[in-house]
């Protein structure tokens, strides 16, 4: 997993943390909405192929290419259209 340049707003590493904390309460139960903000997901470069953190929107990896959600969901719709 490596981490790719956030070039939208950023995923908060250090309010991550602090979620995580709070994820599994006192009495052994899971706090989804802590759990879900404690990990921002993972996404794959289109360029390397490798996974990476899905910390922002639009992020560059150090392969040279974009990646993130938005691209990733950029590249979905063009495939489409070009059916
Ligand atoms: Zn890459």
């Amino acid at each position: 997993m490596k981490h790719a340049k956030p070039l939208t707003d950023a995923f908060d590493w250090e309010r991550a943390r602090q979620a995580q904390e709070h994820v599994v309460s006192s009495d052994g139960t899971v706090n989804w909405r802590a759990a879900f903000a404690a990990d921002p997901g993972v996404t794959e470069c289109p360029g390397c192929k490798e996974s990476v953190w899905a910390e922002a929107d639009v992020m560059r990896c150090d392969c040279g290419s974009l990646c993130g959600r938005e691209i990733v969901e950029m590249l979905r719709r063009a495939r489409e259209e070009s059916k």
